[in-house]
């Protein structure tokens, strides 16, 4: 059986899947069953930061997974504390502690929980806890019942009401809008920094401080999902920091990159004192308050380790930036009325798309056409929206590899023109 047909009889349709079969990826490459080689500037969706099947990374496996895959968080488990080590003194740069999620939706319940502890901590004037977390139109947190309720888009919450109350969503880099938003019951702001699927929209600096000053004020968490940006993707090991690096969250999740292509998410809160006998927000997700069984497991944080140390090592926070460079330049270069704009930061970028230049067939978009006439040419680019083109390559791609990439986008654009 074809695997398009097991997946027709076996699998959920949950995915409108592309028609290709990868099998082996090295790098910024990945072949498919028939052998055909794809420049891949989708990286499993921001997952591969370090490319394909990176030797450090992939030996970190094999030696794990010859020694202990897995042990439960009974125990104390070293490649996790480590882990967690690097993260917080190399990465986030001020004090707090890590949890460890297997995925960036469940890193985002473990903030929306942990503003809900903090609710119960510092209450309402009435005595209630405080519950509500603002989040933003055009935002995505995932898709579990907490993230989804999250995410401010009608499209991913279709059919599956009611939603988890205590979520209202506020226009992104609106600041008066913010300002009104503040009820007793609101406890914590969570936004992507860069917004991913919504577009690749960047929060402006005057935005990301407006909201971190009325934080302060109204004594509410301050909270980032990095899911997709952070961890060198924007151009710095936090996506927050390319915008507002005197900004200091409460609270931060990540996973994509993270973990270079193994399941991993993880969450931070900070040991700041909150509250009238000021305990730390951090020691509010007491034994028992949370868990999960596989959560940074040995095999998973071993990998996770390898890929910070490797992005950190080779500065590819800073590569990230040259390289963004190289894009917006090239693009400009073109000159093609069909590139509306270039948004993003470091190498997570969208190409908008003026959709009224192209030829969409019903039922697609101007992006899906881009993306499979790109897929044809052996360039692997994902879709943000309807009228966006995400690029996403490895933090380590280079030079030439981007030229080639951008070589091929441009073909693709001036045949899709009508
Ligand atoms: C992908 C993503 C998520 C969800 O992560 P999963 O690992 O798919 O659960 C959450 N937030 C952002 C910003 C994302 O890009």
């Amino acid at each position: 059986m074809k695997p398009s047909d097991q997946f027709e009889q076996f699998v959920l349709p949950t995915y409108g899947r592309f028609p290709i079969v990868p099998v082996r990826g090295e790098g910024s490459r990945l072949w498919d069953d028939a052998g055909k080689s794809y420049l891949d500037f989708c990286m499993g969706i921001a997952v591969c930061s370090l490319g394909h099947c990176h030797p450090k990374v992939v030996s970190a496996i094999r030696e794990q997974a010859g020694n202990l895959l897995h042990v439960s968080n009974l125990y104390q488990i070293p490649q996790q504390a480590e882990l967690a080590e690097e993260i917080v003194t190399q990465h986030v740069k001020m004090p707090g502690k890590v949890f460890f999620s297997n995925s960036g939706a469940e890193a985002n319940d473990g903030l929306i929980k942990s503003a809900r502890r903090f609710g119960h901590k510092v209450r309402q004037p009435n005595g209630e806890p405080r519950y509500e977390v603002l989040t933003f139109e055009k935002s995505f947190h995932g898709r579990t019942l907490g993230s989804m309720a999250a995410t401010g888009q009608a499209k991913i919450q279709e059919g599956f009401d009611p939603m988890l109350p205590g979520f209202r969503y506020l226009p992104f880099n609106d600041i008066e809008a913010l300002e009104e938003a503040v009820r007793p019951e609101t406890v914590a702001i969570l936004l992507e920094p860069v917004q991913g699927e919504g577009g690749v929209n960047v929060a402006t600096h005057e935005f990301l401080r407006a909201v971190a000053s009325l934080c302060r004020e109204r004594d509410l968490l301050l909270l980032f999902d990095e899911v997709q940006a952070g961890f060198g993707r924007c151009g710095d090991s936090m996506a927050w920091r390319m915008i507002a690096p005197e900004v200091k969250p409460d609270g931060v999740s990540w996973a994509k990159g993270m973990g270079g292509g193994v399941p991993i998410g993880a969450f931070w809160l900070s040991d700041r004192a909150v509250g009238d006998d000021g305990v730390a927000l951090s020691s509010l997700m007491g034994p028992g308050s949370h868990g999960s069984t596989y959560g940074g497991n040995p095999l998973v944080s071993a990998a996770a380790l390898a890929v910070l140390r490797e992005l950190r090592e080779k500065e590819l926070a800073n590569h990230a930036i040259l390289m963004e460079a190289r894009v917006r330049e090239t693009i400009r270069g073109w000159e093609l009325p069909v590139v509306t704009e270039v948004r993003g930061s470091g190498l997570l970028l969208g190409v908008g798309i003026d959709a009224s230049m192209v030829e969409v067939p019903d039922g697609k978009t101007a992006a899906l056409v881009i993306v499979t006439r790109a897929m044809e040419k052996g360039l692997l680019v994902v879709p943000a929206g309807a009228e966006t083109v995400r690029l996403l390559p490895a933090l380590n791609v280079s030079e030439q590899e981007i030229d080639e990439g951008l070589g091929i986008l441009k073909e693709v654009l001036a045949e899709v023109v009508k």
